[in-house]
This record gives C-alpha cells, structure tokens and sequence, in this order.
C-alpha cells in the first residue's frame, strides 16, 4: 500500500517521514520547483517562507510544549529544527536554508519515499493526505471544492479578527449582554465612553498597518473591510458598525453606552474570544497597543492577532475529525495550515498526527486519542469541534487546553504545571505511538 502525500511543506514532510519510519511507502508530490506559489522562493522543502522563528522555546508557553511534545516523539521537522537552530533568545530559529536542506535531505533519502516533482490538479485515487498550504494551488483548490461541494466553502481569504484569553479581560469594566436582551448573554461588552472612544478613534486611524504583499488580493478589503479602514470613513462610522452601543445597556450606569467592543465566545469552555468586527492588517505591535486602549482589554492576553492574507482553509469543524480525516471519505486526510492550524509549529504538528494515524490504520491498529490535555491533542479537537461556527485559524494556547484542577499562583507557574502534565501523558503514549518504528534506526 502506498500513501500519496500532496505537497512538501512543513505538514507533508513530517506526515511522509511518520508514514516512511513505519515501514509504509509514500509517493510525495510538490509542485516545486516546476511551480512556486507567491511566497516560496527556495527549490527545498520545507520552506520557511517569511520568519525564521519556530517561536517560543520555553514551557510556559503553548508553543513550547508542542514542540517539546513533538520533539519526544520523534518528529522530522523538530529534529532538523533543533539540529539547525541558531542563538534567539528564549525562541528556536532557525537556519532557514540549512534548515530546508536538511528536511530535504532526509526525506529524499528515505528508502520508503519516492518524490514525485509535479503540480497535481485532481485528488487521487487511494490513501491520500493532502498539504498543499495557505497556498495551495489554484486547479487542486478547485478540485477539493468539488469533493467538499457547494455551501462548504474553502475559505480563500485569512480576515481574521484578533483573539483574547477570557481571564485576560477586565470584567469590572465589561458586561455580559446580548443586543436588547434577547436570548442568552453570550457577549461580553467593553464600553466606551465619548472622550475613550475619540481617543481610541484617532489612534486607529493612524496606526501603521502591515504591508500588502504582492501576491494579496486587494479584492479582499472590498469584502471584509478592516477596521481601520473603516474608522478613516468618518468618526461615527464604527458607531454605526461594529462598535453600535444599540440595545446594550451598561448594568453600572443603567444606560446605553457611547460606544461597545463587543466579545464573541471562539470556543465552547468560553476560555477564548473574539473582537467582533475588528479583522484588520495593523501591525501587531500596533494591534496591541491601539485595542488594549480599550478599558476592559488594558491587560487583555492577545492568544493571536488580527491577519489579513490570502488563506486557503477547510471548514474543518464539518468535515475533519480529530485524526484530520475527512468524515465522508476517510481514505483522505488533510494537514497543515489548510486544516485552521496556524502556524509553522501547528503544521507539522498535524503533518505528524495525520501521518501517525493513517499508518495506524493501514496497518490495522486502533488511533491514538491524543487527549486534549496534549497539545496535539487540543489542536485536533479544535479543529473538529463542531461547537465552532465560525470557524478561524488558531495557534496552539493555553486556552485550548482544560485548565488545572488547582489554583497555582502565577501565570508563568501554571503554564509550566499544565506542560507537565501533558508530557506526563506524552511519555505514557511514547510506546503507542512508535508502533511499527523499527527499534534499532534512531531519527
Ligand atoms: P506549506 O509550507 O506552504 O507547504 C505547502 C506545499 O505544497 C508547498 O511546498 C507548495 O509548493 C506545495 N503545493 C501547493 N499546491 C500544490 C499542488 N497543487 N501540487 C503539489 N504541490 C503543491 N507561520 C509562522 O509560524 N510564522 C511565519 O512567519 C509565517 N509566515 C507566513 C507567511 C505567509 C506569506 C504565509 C502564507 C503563511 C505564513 N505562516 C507563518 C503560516 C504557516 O505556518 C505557513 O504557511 C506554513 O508553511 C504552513 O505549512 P503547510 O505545510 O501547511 O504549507
């Protein structure tokens, strides 16, 4: 049996290289370099296409444990990422081409993979997993929109707003409310009043913004304005848009505010939430700096910041299970950032997971249910939490991980404590996972 891997970035690699160390053979199609998407510049795979930071290194944060998590269990990307890393801090970077290089090296070496240098347009028959990125090309995008059909819409464009943690935010200057008390109070309000709102107002409307590459489409400010743009129409237009105080009444004052940010749940516990309306392309030092004027987020925990690119993405909650399998078809799974992970990390980390549970099941082996105390494990059930509606890419944080069942003082003290209590997990799985890894061959 063969495994048709699509696309040789960060997901495809590692879920080849899972699939190459169990003994199963892989055919492993990208497109490079006959054709290169508009960030890839490099022939190897693997590539990094804009930094070359991996992120944090440590513990206490969720990135951190991933990688350790990842590491522990024998990842391709993670071992060439630490063989090349260079000096930054309390990150791991890398040596970007040396980097590329060596995953190159590795895969293309495997006994178990034969390379197929061609840009493929249609899925293939057999076990496939496909990873062809944000960037995925155009004819191949085509065909999986075919397959997922019409109502489920790969999602062409990144308009996200940024997230928050929930403890992060200032409840004393906030509220639970829906508009004109209907329903439930799922929303929580950060009001402004007149001089606040001014302030915040003029300070958007001059914050640098991030630069529009190239390969962006400007179509796509047309559609999801960002809030920025929308605040340089006039003072009073975001009053009349996302930020309309109608209907919501401040319990301390007993009335309407000048003006509200409002907070939308992003996952079922209520741990995450969104900024309603506020998808925008400032920069994120500026992001952080101009939305923390709002009262109730002045300390608020930024878990992800508002982008704006060209992304091409599932709406995994009502197609992918937590293995990243396609429910209708399972013969198919998918990896990698068009599957709602972000993030270099999180891509191989689905590469990984995609690739350890189809050679699970070719070989006749039931999955490894990564709990959602791992940070594997968390990934793959955001991703298939069919409670998220509005589905948008995530990064692996702390708020997607069930918190400790005891108070520890300190933020930096608890985010150590829930690593080691998901590598506790991990080093219990350790002997699951390396299932049909022959002993004596060390990565
Ligand atoms: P990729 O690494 O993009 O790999 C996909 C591969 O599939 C490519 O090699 C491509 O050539 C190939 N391919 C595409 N279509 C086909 C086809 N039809 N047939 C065959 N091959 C095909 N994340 C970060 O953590 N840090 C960053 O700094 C960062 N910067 C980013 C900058 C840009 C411009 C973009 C778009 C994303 C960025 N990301 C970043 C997000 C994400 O982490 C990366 O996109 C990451 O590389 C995703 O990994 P992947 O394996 O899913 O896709």
């Amino acid at each position: 049996m063969t495994v048709t891997v699509i696309g040789a970035g960060l997901a495809g690699c590692e879920a080849a290289w899972q699939l190459a160390r169990r003994g199963i053979d892989v055919t492993l199609c990208e497109m490079k370099p006959l054709k290169k998407t508009p960030a890839h510049t490099s022939d190897d795979f693997a590539e990094l296409c804009c930094s070359n930071s991996l992120r944090g290194a440590g513990l206490e944060n969720a990135v951190g444990l991933l990688k350790e998590e990842l590491r522990r269990l024998e990842s391709l990307i993670l071992n060439c990422a630490d063989r090349t890393a260079v000096a930054a801090g309390g990150a791991l970077a890398v040596d970007r081409q040396g980097f590329s290089a060596l995953v190159t090296e590795r895969i293309r070496s495997h006994p178990h993979i034969r390379i197929c240098a061609e840009e493929v347009t249609a899925l293939p028959e057999g076990e496939v997993i496909v990873a062809t990125g944000p960037l995925t090309s155009e004819p191949l995008a085509e065909a999986i929109q075919a397959l997922i059909g019409p109502g489920r819409d790969l999602h062409f464009f990144d308009a996200a707003a940024p997230l928050v943690s929930f403890e992060s935010v200032d409840m004393d200057s906030a509220f639970f409310a829906s508009r004109y008390d209907k329903g439930t109070a799922d929303y929580i309000n950060c009001p402004l009043n007149k001089e606040e709102y001014l302030s915040f107002h003029a300070e958007l409307t001059r914050a640098r913004e991030a630069e529009v590459h190239g390969f962006e489409d400007q179509q796509v400010f047309e559609g999801c304005m960002p809030v920025e743009v929308m605040a340089r129409r006039g003072v009073d237009t975001l009053r009349y848009g996302p930020l309309k105080p109608r209907g919501l009444r401040d319990p301390k004052t007993g009335s309407e505010p000048y003006a509200v940010v409002q907070l939308r749940k992003d996952n079922a516990r209520g741990s995450v939430y969104n900024l309603v309306g506020f998808q925008t392309h400032l920069k994120f030092p500026e992001q952080k700096r101009v939305f923390s004027m709002i009262p109730a987020l002045r300390e608020a925990d930024f878990l992800r910041y508002g982008v704006m690119h060209r992304n091409t993405y599932l709406d995994s909650p009502r197609l992918l299970n937590r293995y990243y399998q396609l429910k209708s078809e399972p013969r198919l799974s998918f990896a990698g950032q068009m599957t709602g992970v972000e993030g270099y990390v999180e891509s191989a980390a689905s590469g990984f997971l995609a690739g350890v549970e189809t050679a699970r099941r070719l070989m006749g082996l039931q999955p490894v249910d990564f709990p959602r105390e791992t940070a594997i494990g968390a990934l793959g059930l955001y991703i298939s939490d069919e409670t998220v509606r509005d589905f948008q890419p995530m990064n692996i944080n702390f708020g997607l991980i069930p918190p400790l069942d005891h108070r520890v003082k300190g933020k930096r003290n608890k985010n150590a404590e829930l690593s080691a209590r998901s590598l506790e997990i991990v080093e219990t799985l350790r002997e699951t996972v390396a299932a049909g890894m022959p002993e004596e061959e060390p990565i």
